[in-house]
Protein backbone atom coordinates (compact mmCIF):
# COMPACT_ATOMS: atom_id res chain seq x y z
CA UNK A 1 0.00 0.00 0.00
CA UNK A 2 1.33 3.54 -0.74
CA UNK A 3 -0.60 5.44 1.40
CA UNK A 4 1.41 7.76 3.53
CA UNK A 5 1.46 6.57 7.52
CA UNK A 6 0.06 9.83 9.09
CA UNK A 7 -2.93 9.32 7.54
CA UNK A 8 -3.45 5.62 8.10
CA UNK A 9 -2.52 4.12 11.36
CA UNK A 10 -2.46 0.28 12.09
CA UNK A 11 -5.17 -1.33 14.12
CA UNK A 12 -4.68 -4.73 16.21
CA UNK A 13 -5.95 -6.79 13.09
CA UNK A 14 -3.29 -5.92 10.67
CA UNK A 15 -5.25 -4.06 8.63
CA UNK A 16 -4.61 0.08 8.35
CA UNK A 17 -7.50 2.37 8.76
CA UNK A 18 -7.92 5.62 7.62
CA UNK A 19 -8.22 8.89 10.14
CA UNK A 20 -10.35 11.56 10.51
CA UNK A 21 -8.84 15.04 10.74
CA UNK A 22 -10.09 17.25 13.13
CA UNK A 23 -8.52 20.62 14.31
CA UNK A 24 -5.49 20.05 12.46
CA UNK A 25 -4.77 16.46 13.87
CA UNK A 26 -5.44 13.33 11.91
CA UNK A 27 -7.40 11.19 14.97
CA UNK A 28 -8.49 7.59 15.21
CA UNK A 29 -12.15 7.40 15.36
CA UNK A 30 -14.09 5.81 18.14
CA UNK A 31 -17.23 4.51 16.33
CA UNK A 32 -17.51 0.94 15.92
CA UNK A 33 -18.97 1.27 12.78
CA UNK A 34 -16.49 0.38 10.14
CA UNK A 35 -16.06 -1.14 6.11
CA UNK A 36 -13.17 -2.07 4.23
CA UNK A 37 -11.77 -0.39 1.65
CA UNK A 38 -11.49 -3.10 -1.27
CA UNK A 39 -8.82 -3.22 -4.42
CA UNK A 40 -11.72 -3.98 -6.75
CA UNK A 41 -9.56 -5.64 -9.23
CA UNK A 42 -8.39 -8.16 -6.38
CA UNK A 43 -10.76 -8.16 -3.37
CA UNK A 44 -7.65 -7.29 -1.67
CA UNK A 45 -8.67 -5.41 1.79
CA UNK A 46 -6.28 -2.09 1.56
CA UNK A 47 -7.80 -0.22 4.70
CA UNK A 48 -10.26 0.11 6.69
CA UNK A 49 -13.01 3.71 7.05
CA UNK A 50 -15.33 4.49 9.85
CA UNK A 51 -18.73 6.08 9.94
CA UNK A 52 -17.77 8.80 12.40
CA UNK A 53 -19.75 9.32 15.24
CA UNK A 54 -22.06 12.17 16.04
CA UNK A 55 -19.93 13.60 18.56
CA UNK A 56 -16.85 13.17 15.85
CA UNK A 57 -18.75 15.11 13.34
CA UNK A 58 -20.29 17.47 16.26
CA UNK A 59 -16.13 18.42 16.53
CA UNK A 60 -15.33 18.66 13.43
CA UNK A 61 -17.95 21.43 12.26
CA UNK A 62 -16.85 23.57 15.65
CA UNK A 63 -13.25 23.30 14.81
CA UNK A 64 -13.68 24.86 11.29
CA UNK A 65 -16.44 27.44 13.15
CA UNK A 66 -13.78 28.53 15.44
CA UNK A 67 -11.11 28.16 13.22
CA UNK A 68 -13.23 31.09 10.84
CA UNK A 69 -12.91 33.48 13.34
CA UNK A 70 -9.42 33.91 12.25
CA UNK A 71 -9.07 32.91 8.70
CA UNK A 72 -11.73 34.73 7.21
CA UNK A 73 -9.63 37.76 8.01
CA UNK A 74 -6.54 36.17 6.63
CA UNK A 75 -5.32 38.48 3.56
CA UNK A 76 -6.24 37.80 0.28
CA UNK A 77 -2.47 37.53 -0.22
CA UNK A 78 -2.07 34.60 2.20
CA UNK A 79 -4.22 32.41 1.50
CA UNK A 80 -3.24 32.65 -2.20
CA UNK A 81 0.39 31.82 -0.99
CA UNK A 82 -1.37 28.63 0.29
CA UNK A 83 -2.90 27.06 -2.61
CA UNK A 84 0.54 28.31 -4.84
CA UNK A 85 2.72 25.79 -2.57
CA UNK A 86 -0.30 23.05 -2.55
CA UNK A 87 -0.01 22.86 -6.46
CA UNK A 88 3.15 22.60 -6.63
CA UNK A 89 3.18 19.51 -3.92
CA UNK A 90 0.10 17.99 -5.55
CA UNK A 91 2.38 18.17 -9.09
CA UNK A 92 4.88 16.67 -7.26
CA UNK A 93 3.12 13.67 -5.15
CA UNK A 94 0.79 13.00 -8.57
CA UNK A 95 2.49 9.41 -9.07
CA UNK A 96 1.93 8.13 -5.63
CA UNK A 97 -1.20 9.80 -5.30
CA UNK A 98 -2.15 8.10 -8.50
CA UNK A 99 -0.89 4.72 -7.16
CA UNK A 100 -3.34 4.87 -4.04
CA UNK A 101 -5.88 6.46 -6.43
CA UNK A 102 -5.58 2.97 -8.48
CA UNK A 103 -5.78 0.80 -6.16
CA UNK A 104 -8.87 1.52 -4.06
CA UNK A 105 -10.54 3.06 -7.33
CA UNK A 106 -9.48 0.75 -9.80
CA UNK A 107 -9.02 3.21 -12.94
CA UNK A 108 -5.94 2.73 -14.96
CA UNK A 109 -2.86 4.87 -13.70
CA UNK A 110 -2.80 7.29 -16.78
CA UNK A 111 -6.57 7.90 -15.90
CA UNK A 112 -6.02 8.27 -11.75
CA UNK A 113 -3.07 10.98 -13.19
CA UNK A 114 -6.05 12.38 -15.08
CA UNK A 115 -8.70 12.88 -11.94
CA UNK A 116 -5.50 14.45 -9.95
CA UNK A 117 -4.13 16.73 -12.75
CA UNK A 118 -8.05 18.02 -13.33
CA UNK A 119 -8.32 18.61 -9.76
CA UNK A 120 -4.60 20.52 -9.61
CA UNK A 121 -5.79 23.05 -12.55
CA UNK A 122 -8.80 24.35 -9.88
CA UNK A 123 -6.09 24.62 -7.28
CA UNK A 124 -3.77 26.48 -9.89
CA UNK A 125 -6.94 28.56 -10.85
CA UNK A 126 -7.78 28.97 -6.46
CA UNK A 127 -4.13 31.12 -6.91
CA UNK A 128 -6.55 33.87 -8.61
CA UNK A 129 -8.32 34.50 -5.78
CA UNK A 130 -7.09 38.44 -5.60
CA UNK A 131 -9.19 39.04 -8.76
CA UNK A 132 -11.38 36.12 -8.56
CA UNK A 133 -13.07 37.71 -5.28
CA UNK A 134 -13.51 41.64 -6.25
CA UNK A 135 -16.38 43.29 -5.43
CA UNK A 136 -17.71 45.97 -8.11
CA UNK A 137 -17.59 50.40 -7.10
CA UNK A 138 -19.57 53.08 -8.57
CA UNK A 139 -18.90 56.11 -7.75
CA UNK A 140 -21.70 59.29 -6.97
CA UNK A 141 -24.48 57.51 -7.61
CA UNK A 142 -26.25 59.71 -5.65
CA UNK A 143 -24.91 63.31 -4.44
CA UNK A 144 -21.98 62.52 -2.67
CA UNK A 145 -23.11 58.45 -2.55
CA UNK A 146 -20.55 56.06 -3.65
CA UNK A 147 -21.83 52.09 -3.89
CA UNK A 148 -19.44 49.32 -3.31
CA UNK A 149 -20.01 45.52 -3.00
CA UNK A 150 -17.58 43.07 -0.60
CA UNK A 151 -17.82 39.64 -1.44
CA UNK A 152 -17.28 37.69 2.17
CA UNK A 153 -16.52 34.78 3.04
CA UNK A 154 -19.67 32.68 4.42
CA UNK A 155 -18.34 30.49 7.32
CA UNK A 156 -18.27 26.43 8.03
CA UNK A 157 -18.91 24.65 4.35
CA UNK A 158 -19.79 20.99 3.91
CA UNK A 159 -18.43 19.11 0.70
CA UNK A 160 -20.03 15.57 -0.11
CA UNK A 161 -17.92 13.60 -2.56
CA UNK A 162 -18.77 10.71 -4.68
CA UNK A 163 -16.56 7.50 -5.41
CA UNK A 164 -15.91 8.13 -9.53
CA UNK A 165 -13.72 11.28 -9.17
CA UNK A 166 -11.58 10.84 -5.57
CA UNK A 167 -8.81 13.56 -6.42
CA UNK A 168 -10.55 15.78 -8.46
CA UNK A 169 -14.60 16.29 -7.30
CA UNK A 170 -12.70 16.90 -3.46
CA UNK A 171 -10.60 19.40 -4.99
CA UNK A 172 -13.37 20.73 -6.88
CA UNK A 173 -14.26 21.78 -3.60
CA UNK A 174 -12.42 22.88 -0.40
CA UNK A 175 -9.22 24.68 -2.30
CA UNK A 176 -12.07 27.17 -3.79
CA UNK A 177 -13.87 27.15 -0.66
CA UNK A 178 -10.75 27.97 1.72
CA UNK A 179 -8.94 30.43 -0.72
CA UNK A 180 -12.20 32.66 -0.21
CA UNK A 181 -11.73 32.77 3.27
CA UNK A 182 -14.30 29.81 4.40
CA UNK A 183 -13.83 26.76 6.42
CA UNK A 184 -14.44 23.55 5.33
CA UNK A 185 -15.75 19.88 6.13
CA UNK A 186 -14.92 17.12 3.80
CA UNK A 187 -17.01 13.94 3.92
CA UNK A 188 -15.59 11.62 1.10
CA UNK A 189 -16.55 8.48 -0.78
CA UNK A 190 -16.56 5.83 2.02
CA UNK A 191 -15.84 3.18 -0.99
CA UNK A 192 -12.42 4.98 -1.74
CA UNK A 193 -10.90 7.76 0.29
CA UNK A 194 -7.29 6.43 0.47
CA UNK A 195 -6.07 9.33 -2.15
CA UNK A 196 -8.65 12.10 -1.00
CA UNK A 197 -6.33 11.39 2.40
CA UNK A 198 -3.04 11.78 0.88
CA UNK A 199 -4.36 15.23 -1.03
CA UNK A 200 -5.62 16.30 2.23
CA UNK A 201 -2.49 15.81 4.08
CA UNK A 202 -0.52 17.56 1.47
CA UNK A 203 -3.08 20.79 2.60
CA UNK A 204 -1.93 20.77 5.35
CA UNK A 205 1.82 20.89 5.03
CA UNK A 206 0.81 23.35 2.16
CA UNK A 207 0.26 25.50 5.50
CA UNK A 208 -3.71 25.22 5.54
CA UNK A 209 -4.04 26.14 9.17
CA UNK A 210 -5.74 23.94 11.91
CA UNK A 211 -9.03 23.96 12.08
CA UNK A 212 -9.50 25.32 8.10
CA UNK A 213 -9.96 21.74 6.84
CA UNK A 214 -11.58 18.73 8.59
CA UNK A 215 -12.54 15.35 7.24
CA UNK A 216 -15.23 13.22 8.48
CA UNK A 217 -15.87 9.63 6.97
CA UNK A 218 -19.07 7.53 6.59
CA UNK A 219 -22.69 7.15 4.99
CA UNK A 220 -26.03 8.67 5.44
CA UNK A 221 -25.83 9.60 9.20
CA UNK A 222 -22.75 11.31 8.82
CA UNK A 223 -23.49 13.23 5.49
CA UNK A 224 -27.61 13.81 7.30
CA UNK A 225 -25.68 15.01 10.35
CA UNK A 226 -23.78 17.73 8.44
CA UNK A 227 -26.83 18.84 6.30
CA UNK A 228 -29.19 19.47 9.40
CA UNK A 229 -25.86 20.90 11.91
CA UNK A 230 -27.09 24.70 12.80
CA UNK A 231 -23.33 26.07 11.99
CA UNK A 232 -23.16 24.78 8.71
CA UNK A 233 -23.93 27.46 6.09
CA UNK A 234 -22.92 25.94 2.92
CA UNK A 235 -23.35 22.45 1.29
CA UNK A 236 -21.63 21.00 -1.83
CA UNK A 237 -22.67 17.61 -2.83
CA UNK A 238 -21.53 15.60 -6.23
CA UNK A 239 -23.48 12.33 -6.22
CA UNK A 240 -26.22 10.34 -7.89
CA UNK A 241 -29.64 11.77 -8.19
CA UNK A 242 -31.85 10.01 -5.63
CA UNK A 243 -28.88 11.15 -2.76
CA UNK A 244 -27.90 14.59 -4.49
CA UNK A 245 -32.14 15.48 -4.00
CA UNK A 246 -32.05 13.87 -0.52
CA UNK A 247 -29.00 16.27 0.48
CA UNK A 248 -30.32 19.36 -1.63
CA UNK A 249 -34.02 19.19 0.36
CA UNK A 250 -32.55 18.61 3.67
CA UNK A 251 -30.13 20.94 3.80
CA UNK A 252 -32.39 23.50 2.30
CA UNK A 253 -34.84 23.01 4.76
CA UNK A 254 -32.51 23.64 7.22
CA UNK A 255 -31.18 27.01 5.90
CA UNK A 256 -27.90 25.85 3.87
CA UNK A 257 -27.13 27.13 0.89
CA UNK A 258 -26.54 24.03 -0.99
CA UNK A 259 -25.42 22.89 -5.35
CA UNK A 260 -26.09 19.61 -5.92
CA UNK A 261 -24.66 17.67 -9.47
CA UNK A 262 -26.04 14.18 -9.42
CA UNK A 263 -26.61 11.75 -12.13
CA UNK A 264 -26.32 11.46 -16.23
CA UNK A 265 -27.30 10.22 -19.16
CA UNK A 266 -25.18 11.80 -21.82
CA UNK A 267 -25.50 11.49 -25.76
CA UNK A 268 -22.90 12.23 -28.75
CA UNK A 269 -24.83 12.81 -31.75
CA UNK A 270 -23.07 11.82 -34.69
CA UNK A 271 -23.81 13.81 -38.26
CA UNK A 272 -22.75 11.40 -41.33
CA UNK A 273 -20.46 14.77 -42.48
CA UNK A 274 -18.05 13.58 -39.06
CA UNK A 275 -14.53 12.44 -39.49
CA UNK A 276 -15.26 9.06 -39.07
CA UNK A 277 -12.53 7.36 -37.73
CA UNK A 278 -11.87 10.59 -35.21
CA UNK A 279 -15.75 10.21 -34.46
CA UNK A 280 -15.00 6.38 -33.55
CA UNK A 281 -12.20 6.96 -31.44
CA UNK A 282 -14.06 9.37 -29.30
CA UNK A 283 -17.05 7.55 -28.44
CA UNK A 284 -15.12 4.37 -27.48
CA UNK A 285 -12.76 6.31 -25.13
CA UNK A 286 -16.00 8.35 -23.54
CA UNK A 287 -18.11 5.19 -23.47
CA UNK A 288 -15.75 3.11 -21.90
CA UNK A 289 -12.81 4.68 -20.19
CA UNK A 290 -12.85 4.82 -16.69
CA UNK A 291 -14.84 1.72 -16.80
CA UNK A 292 -18.02 3.85 -18.22
CA UNK A 293 -17.61 5.36 -14.79
CA UNK A 294 -17.69 9.04 -15.30
CA UNK A 295 -20.54 11.62 -14.88
CA UNK A 296 -19.73 13.08 -18.26
CA UNK A 297 -19.33 9.89 -19.81
CA UNK A 298 -21.00 9.06 -23.03
CA UNK A 299 -23.62 6.77 -22.59
CA UNK A 300 -25.66 6.97 -25.70
CA UNK A 301 -24.72 7.23 -28.97
CA UNK A 302 -27.44 8.36 -31.77
CA UNK A 303 -25.97 7.48 -35.29
CA UNK A 304 -28.62 10.36 -37.39
CA UNK A 305 -28.71 9.36 -41.04
CA UNK A 306 -26.21 7.32 -43.06
CA UNK A 307 -24.14 7.24 -39.98
CA UNK A 308 -26.54 4.21 -39.17
CA UNK A 309 -23.89 2.32 -40.90
CA UNK A 310 -21.06 3.02 -38.55
CA UNK A 311 -22.20 0.78 -36.09
CA UNK A 312 -19.98 -2.65 -37.04
CA UNK A 313 -17.02 -0.07 -36.93
CA UNK A 314 -17.69 0.88 -33.27
CA UNK A 315 -18.44 -2.54 -32.54
CA UNK A 316 -14.60 -3.29 -33.71
CA UNK A 317 -13.11 -0.42 -31.95
CA UNK A 318 -14.85 -0.90 -28.93
CA UNK A 319 -13.28 -4.80 -28.91
CA UNK A 320 -9.58 -3.57 -29.31
CA UNK A 321 -9.62 -1.99 -25.74
CA UNK A 322 -7.98 -3.96 -23.41
CA UNK A 323 -10.12 -5.14 -19.75
CA UNK A 324 -7.05 -5.33 -17.21
CA UNK A 325 -6.17 -4.38 -13.82
CA UNK A 326 -5.70 -0.37 -13.31
CA UNK A 327 -2.31 -0.86 -12.18
CA UNK A 328 -1.09 -2.75 -15.41
CA UNK A 329 0.54 -1.15 -18.36
CA UNK A 330 -1.84 -0.86 -21.07
CA UNK A 331 -4.92 -1.26 -19.73
CA UNK A 332 -7.72 0.55 -21.40
CA UNK A 333 -10.27 -0.45 -19.03
CA UNK A 334 -10.14 -1.55 -15.18
CA UNK A 335 -12.72 -2.79 -12.94
CA UNK A 336 -15.72 -1.54 -12.00
CA UNK A 337 -15.97 -0.16 -8.27
CA UNK A 338 -17.66 -2.80 -6.37
CA UNK A 339 -18.91 -5.89 -6.77
CA UNK A 340 -22.29 -4.73 -5.81
CA UNK A 341 -21.71 -1.85 -8.68
CA UNK A 342 -20.68 -5.01 -11.29
CA UNK A 343 -23.88 -7.20 -10.09
CA UNK A 344 -25.95 -3.71 -10.69
CA UNK A 345 -24.39 -3.31 -14.13
CA UNK A 346 -24.98 -6.95 -14.86
CA UNK A 347 -28.73 -6.91 -14.21
CA UNK A 348 -29.05 -3.50 -16.49
CA UNK A 349 -27.78 -5.25 -18.90
CA UNK A 350 -29.79 -8.20 -18.82
CA UNK A 351 -32.78 -5.96 -18.52
CA UNK A 352 -31.78 -4.56 -21.96
CA UNK A 353 -31.57 -8.11 -23.38
CA UNK A 354 -35.43 -9.13 -22.28
CA UNK A 355 -36.13 -5.24 -23.50
CA UNK A 356 -35.74 -6.52 -26.65
CA UNK A 357 -32.53 -4.64 -27.59
CA UNK A 358 -30.14 -6.39 -30.13
CA UNK A 359 -26.50 -6.80 -27.79
CA UNK A 360 -23.88 -5.98 -30.61
CA UNK A 361 -21.12 -6.55 -28.25
CA UNK A 362 -21.59 -8.31 -24.74
CA UNK A 363 -18.79 -7.69 -22.12
CA UNK A 364 -20.20 -10.01 -19.53
CA UNK A 365 -18.45 -13.11 -18.41
CA UNK A 366 -15.16 -11.28 -18.87
CA UNK A 367 -11.85 -13.07 -17.56
CA UNK A 368 -8.67 -11.39 -16.93
CA UNK A 369 -5.93 -13.96 -16.21
CA UNK A 370 -4.09 -12.96 -12.86
CA UNK A 371 -7.24 -11.25 -11.81
CA UNK A 372 -9.73 -13.73 -11.64
CA UNK A 373 -11.83 -12.35 -8.78
CA UNK A 374 -11.83 -8.40 -10.43
CA UNK A 375 -14.83 -6.82 -10.79
CA UNK A 376 -14.31 -6.89 -14.61
CA UNK A 377 -16.83 -5.90 -16.92
CA UNK A 378 -16.50 -5.57 -20.74
CA UNK A 379 -17.19 -2.95 -23.27
CA UNK A 380 -20.83 -3.94 -23.59
CA UNK A 381 -23.55 -2.05 -26.70
CA UNK A 382 -26.57 -2.41 -27.48
CA UNK A 383 -27.92 -1.13 -30.72
CA UNK A 384 -32.11 -0.81 -31.87
CA UNK A 385 -32.16 0.61 -27.87
CA UNK A 386 -36.14 2.80 -27.94
CA UNK A 387 -36.45 5.27 -25.54
CA UNK A 388 -38.96 3.67 -23.02
CA UNK A 389 -36.42 0.98 -22.31
CA UNK A 390 -35.05 0.78 -18.77
CA UNK A 391 -31.24 0.78 -20.00
CA UNK A 392 -32.17 4.02 -22.07
CA UNK A 393 -33.57 5.65 -18.88
CA UNK A 394 -31.20 4.79 -16.09
CA UNK A 395 -27.77 5.81 -15.59
CA UNK A 396 -25.89 2.63 -15.39
CA UNK A 397 -22.74 3.51 -14.94
CA UNK A 398 -20.55 0.89 -16.44
CA UNK A 399 -18.90 0.31 -19.46
CA UNK A 400 -22.49 0.15 -21.66
CA UNK A 401 -23.47 2.31 -24.79
CA UNK A 402 -27.00 2.42 -26.16
CA UNK A 403 -27.24 2.93 -29.91
CA UNK A 404 -30.35 4.36 -31.37
CA UNK A 405 -30.71 5.41 -34.95
CA UNK A 406 -33.05 8.86 -36.19
CA UNK A 407 -32.94 9.83 -39.43
CA UNK A 408 -32.88 13.89 -38.91
CA UNK A 409 -30.73 15.99 -36.73
CA UNK A 410 -33.97 17.50 -35.66
CA UNK A 411 -34.97 14.36 -34.45
CA UNK A 412 -31.85 13.68 -32.49
CA UNK A 413 -32.43 17.03 -30.73
CA UNK A 414 -35.98 16.37 -29.82
CA UNK A 415 -34.62 13.59 -28.55
CA UNK A 416 -32.01 14.85 -26.37
CA UNK A 417 -34.47 17.28 -25.51
CA UNK A 418 -36.68 14.64 -23.57
CA UNK A 419 -34.60 12.97 -21.54
CA UNK A 420 -34.64 14.55 -18.03
CA UNK A 421 -30.54 14.52 -17.41
CA UNK A 422 -28.78 17.69 -18.99
CA UNK A 423 -25.22 17.15 -17.51
CA UNK A 424 -23.43 16.95 -21.06
CA UNK A 425 -24.05 16.31 -24.55
CA UNK A 426 -21.69 16.08 -27.91
CA UNK A 427 -22.21 16.45 -31.51
CA UNK A 428 -19.73 15.50 -34.07
CA UNK A 429 -20.34 17.43 -37.84
CA UNK A 430 -17.60 19.05 -39.55
CA UNK A 431 -20.50 21.64 -40.45
CA UNK A 432 -20.43 24.49 -38.89
CA UNK A 433 -23.82 25.85 -39.64
CA UNK A 434 -25.39 22.38 -37.63
CA UNK A 435 -23.20 23.04 -34.88
CA UNK A 436 -24.29 26.45 -34.28
CA UNK A 437 -28.01 25.09 -34.80
CA UNK A 438 -27.55 22.51 -32.05
CA UNK A 439 -25.61 24.28 -29.44
CA UNK A 440 -28.60 27.10 -29.60
CA UNK A 441 -31.29 24.54 -29.51
CA UNK A 442 -29.83 21.93 -26.92
CA UNK A 443 -31.25 21.61 -23.58
CA UNK A 444 -28.11 20.45 -22.01
CA UNK A 445 -25.76 22.76 -19.94
CA UNK A 446 -22.50 22.00 -21.43
CA UNK A 447 -22.20 21.08 -24.90
CA UNK A 448 -18.91 19.90 -26.92
CA UNK A 449 -18.31 20.11 -30.71
CA UNK A 450 -16.26 17.42 -31.54
CA UNK A 451 -15.38 17.22 -28.11
CA UNK A 452 -16.62 13.75 -26.15
CA UNK A 453 -16.21 15.21 -22.76
CA UNK A 454 -17.22 18.90 -22.60
CA UNK A 455 -16.29 19.24 -19.04
CA UNK A 456 -15.41 22.95 -19.08
CA UNK A 457 -11.91 23.89 -17.40
CA UNK A 458 -11.88 25.80 -14.31
CA UNK A 459 -11.67 29.41 -15.10
CA UNK A 460 -15.36 28.50 -16.82
CA UNK A 461 -17.41 26.59 -14.55
CA UNK A 462 -19.32 23.09 -14.54
CA UNK A 463 -22.80 24.25 -15.61
CA UNK A 464 -24.60 20.70 -15.56
CA UNK A 465 -28.11 21.40 -16.23
CA UNK A 466 -31.98 20.21 -15.77
CA UNK A 467 -32.22 16.57 -13.78
CA UNK A 468 -28.35 16.77 -13.34
CA UNK A 469 -28.53 19.28 -11.40
CA UNK A 470 -29.67 21.12 -8.34
CA UNK A 471 -29.26 24.66 -6.98
CA UNK A 472 -28.04 27.71 -9.41
CA UNK A 473 -24.50 28.08 -9.00
CA UNK A 474 -21.69 24.83 -10.30
CA UNK A 475 -18.70 24.05 -9.04
CA UNK A 476 -15.22 25.88 -9.33
CA UNK A 477 -14.85 28.62 -11.34
CA UNK A 478 -16.43 32.36 -10.98
CA UNK A 479 -20.05 30.36 -10.68
CA UNK A 480 -18.49 28.67 -7.38
CA UNK A 481 -16.91 32.19 -5.90
CA UNK A 482 -20.18 33.43 -6.08
CA UNK A 483 -21.00 30.15 -4.32
CA UNK A 484 -18.47 30.85 -1.59
CA UNK A 485 -19.23 34.20 -0.92
CA UNK A 486 -21.99 36.48 0.31
CA UNK A 487 -22.35 39.72 -1.64
CA UNK A 488 -22.69 42.94 0.77
CA UNK A 489 -23.63 46.24 -0.47
CA UNK A 490 -21.82 49.60 0.95
CA UNK A 491 -23.62 52.81 0.30
CA UNK A 492 -21.51 55.47 1.46
CA UNK A 493 -22.02 58.79 1.59
CA UNK A 494 -19.18 61.18 2.88
CA UNK A 495 -19.35 65.04 3.64
CA UNK A 496 -16.88 67.96 2.57
CA UNK A 497 -18.30 70.40 4.85
CA UNK A 498 -18.61 68.69 8.59
CA UNK A 499 -21.57 71.81 9.61
CA UNK A 500 -23.97 70.34 6.64
CA UNK A 501 -27.20 69.96 7.11
CA UNK A 502 -29.78 68.50 4.51
CA UNK A 503 -32.61 68.96 7.08
CA UNK A 504 -35.19 65.79 8.19
CA UNK A 505 -36.55 63.61 4.87
CA UNK A 506 -39.36 61.67 5.51
CA UNK A 507 -39.80 60.81 1.62
CA UNK A 508 -37.71 58.06 0.37
CA UNK A 509 -34.93 59.27 -1.88
CA UNK A 510 -35.38 61.54 -5.10
CA UNK A 511 -31.90 61.58 -6.54
P1 LIG B 1 -23.70 8.33 -4.21
O1 LIG B 1 -24.82 9.29 -4.36
O2 LIG B 1 -24.00 6.93 -3.85
O3 LIG B 1 -22.68 8.87 -3.08
C1 LIG B 1 -22.27 10.21 -3.05
C2 LIG B 1 -22.01 10.62 -1.59
O4 LIG B 1 -23.24 10.54 -0.87
C3 LIG B 1 -21.02 9.70 -0.89
O5 LIG B 1 -20.15 10.50 -0.12
C4 LIG B 1 -21.89 8.81 -0.03
O6 LIG B 1 -21.28 8.42 1.16
C5 LIG B 1 -23.09 9.68 0.28
N1 LIG B 1 -24.33 8.89 0.41
C6 LIG B 1 -24.60 7.68 -0.14
N2 LIG B 1 -25.86 7.29 0.19
C7 LIG B 1 -26.38 8.26 0.95
C8 LIG B 1 -27.64 8.45 1.58
N3 LIG B 1 -28.61 7.55 1.48
N4 LIG B 1 -27.85 9.59 2.27
C9 LIG B 1 -26.89 10.53 2.38
N5 LIG B 1 -25.66 10.40 1.81
C10 LIG B 1 -25.41 9.29 1.10
O7 LIG B 1 -22.84 8.43 -5.58
P2 LIG B 1 -21.63 7.51 -6.03
O8 LIG B 1 -22.16 6.17 -6.40
O9 LIG B 1 -20.52 7.63 -5.08
O10 LIG B 1 -21.18 8.30 -7.37
C11 LIG B 1 -21.75 8.05 -8.63
C12 LIG B 1 -22.83 9.05 -8.97
O11 LIG B 1 -22.31 10.37 -8.91
C13 LIG B 1 -23.34 8.89 -10.39
O12 LIG B 1 -24.73 9.07 -10.38
C14 LIG B 1 -22.68 10.03 -11.15
O13 LIG B 1 -23.36 10.49 -12.30
C15 LIG B 1 -22.65 11.08 -10.10
N6 LIG B 1 -21.65 12.10 -10.38
C16 LIG B 1 -22.09 13.31 -10.82
C17 LIG B 1 -21.17 14.29 -11.16
C18 LIG B 1 -21.63 15.63 -11.66
O14 LIG B 1 -20.83 16.55 -11.68
N7 LIG B 1 -22.88 15.78 -12.06
C19 LIG B 1 -19.80 14.04 -11.03
C20 LIG B 1 -19.39 12.77 -10.56
C21 LIG B 1 -20.33 11.81 -10.23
Amino acid sequence: MSANPSTLASRTSGVATVKLLINGEFVDSTSTEWRDIVNPATQDVLARVPFATVSEVDAAIRAAHEAFRTWKNTPTGARMRIMLKYQALIREHMPRIAKTLSADQGKTIPDAEGDIFRGLEVVEHACSIGTLQQGEFAENVAGSVDTYTLRQPIGVCVGITPFNFPAMIPLWMFPMAIVCGNTFVLKPSEQDPMSTMELVELALEAGVPKGVLNVVHGGKEVVDALCMHELVKAISFVGSTAVGTHVYRLGSEHGKRVQSMMGAKNHAVVLPDANREQTLNALAGAGFGAAGQRCMATSVVVLVGASAQWLPDLVEKAKTLKVNAGSEANTDIGPVVSRAAQERILGLIEAGVKEGATLALDGRGIKVPGYEKGNFIGPTIFSDVTADMQIYRTEIFGPVLCVLSVPTLDDAIELVNRNPFGNGVGLFTQSGAAARKFQSDIDIGQVGINIPIPVPVPSFSFTGSRGSKLGDLGPYGKQVVQFYTQTKTVTARWFDDATVNDGVNTTISLR
